[in-house]
């Protein structure tokens, strides 16, 4: 195989164009065999319900090449049941788990040249969609979805990689509400939520970490990750209605009472900031990006020394990451190895 012509060591969390990406439709109440596809546009009817009624959800998740050359998905899974869940509170056709990851598997195979090589610190980033591409003018559901798998090989999300970010309290605006879609995993979240990152950006802020919308008292999540804070040897992570139930903080809970500590799953108050040991924040983009400090009505709560990741936060990285590099032992069975052949 040969590699793709890339400085895979300092790659950006961007986009790259690579070989193919993967297309199935689902018309007629079924799904198309799929169709891998070098166009990177999609021709769309102007009236999808994608395009006004917000009918679009995705997924991202991230596929390693081991140190043995073989290259495999971490909880691929749990993406795929997601994917259902946000698809059905939208009322979308939910795609069957093993479309899936045939999909991922097809994709990633056809753009095998573009997996960033063990030891690189990179990853290829996979990005599935689902869009409802019939058209309706009336509110209503699509009848017909497009799933669309696309591949980027990517760096770290935050410039500065494993290195502390700030985070600003965000009071003004709201991502999500509890009875909205703040669990599901769609575009408009993100539309909702721009304005508060680029305001936080401008001030000097890697993100904001935004409250529950209603008694603005709770923390909910950073814009596109979960949150945890470390206090009294334990994991103490936010539950809200109004957040997207994150696979990365789901696995490192499992990680963190493997390494002993107390897990609590409970709302969180903004009174709490100034309690913390440690904090940070969860996603696969995002990996675990320490929190360096949280500046709340003009007051920075720091975070042990600034600059500097915690202990708990660094081991909870290097178990995390371990085993999605295939260095360590996989006790619950999260990695999957991409066979070579379909
Ligand atoms: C995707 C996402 C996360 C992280 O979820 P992972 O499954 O860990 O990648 C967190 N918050 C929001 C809003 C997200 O969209």
């Amino acid at each position: 195989m040969e590699r793709a012509d890339l400085d895979f060591a300092h790659l950006p969390f961007a986009y790259r164009k690579t070989d193919a990406n993967i297309r199935y439709w689902f018309r007629d109440g079924a799904w198309t065999e799929g169709e891998l596809t070098s166009d990177e546009t999609i021709t769309l009817h102007m009236a999808s319900t994608c395009l006004h009624y917000g009918q679009e959800i995705f997924e991202g998740l991230k596929v390693f090449e081991r140190p043995d050359g073989r290259i495999q998905t971490f909880r691929l899974d749990e993406n795929a049941k997601r994917l259902q869940r946000s698809a059905r509170k939208l009322l979308m056709e939910p795609v069957p788990e093993d479309l899936f990851r045939e999909a991922v598997h097809r994709v990633v195979r056809a753009n095998r040249r573009f997996v960033p090589p063990y030891g690189s610190g990179a990853s290829l980033y996979v990005r599935p969609l689902l869009l409802g591409a019939s058209a309706e003018v009336g509110v209503k559901p699509s009848q017909e979805y497009l799933f669309l798998v696309f591949v980027t090989p990517v760096g770290p999300y935050y410039k500065a990689g494993f290195e502390p970010v700030r985070l600003i309290v965000e009071e003004e605006i709201d991502r999500a509400a509890p009875g909205g879609v703040g669990d599901v995993k769609c575009g408009g979240n993100y539309a909702a939520g721009l304005r508060a990152t680029m305001g936080a950006k401008d001030k000097g802020y890697s993100e904001v970490l935004y409250l529950d919308a209603r008694e603005k008292r709770y923390i909910d999540e950073s814009g596109s990750s979960n949150f945890y804070a470390i206090r009294d040897n334990t994991y103490i992570t936010p539950s809200s209605p109004s957040i997207l139930p994150s696979i990365t903080n789901m696995s490192v809970r499992q990680l963190a009472r493997d390494m002993g500590l107390a897990v609590e799953q409970r709302p969180v108050s903004v009174d709490e900031l100034g309690t913390f040991e440690e904090a940070g924040c969860l996603g696969t983009a995002a990996v675990i990006t320490p929190v360096e400090s949280i500046t709340y009505r003009g007051t920075e709560y720091v975070y042990g020394k600034r600059g500097e990741a915690g202990p708990v936060t660094t081991e909870l990285y290097k178990r995390l990451t371990a085993i999605q590099w295939g260095e360590a032992e996989d006790p619950y069975g999260w990695t999957e190895i991409i066979p070579e052949e379909g």
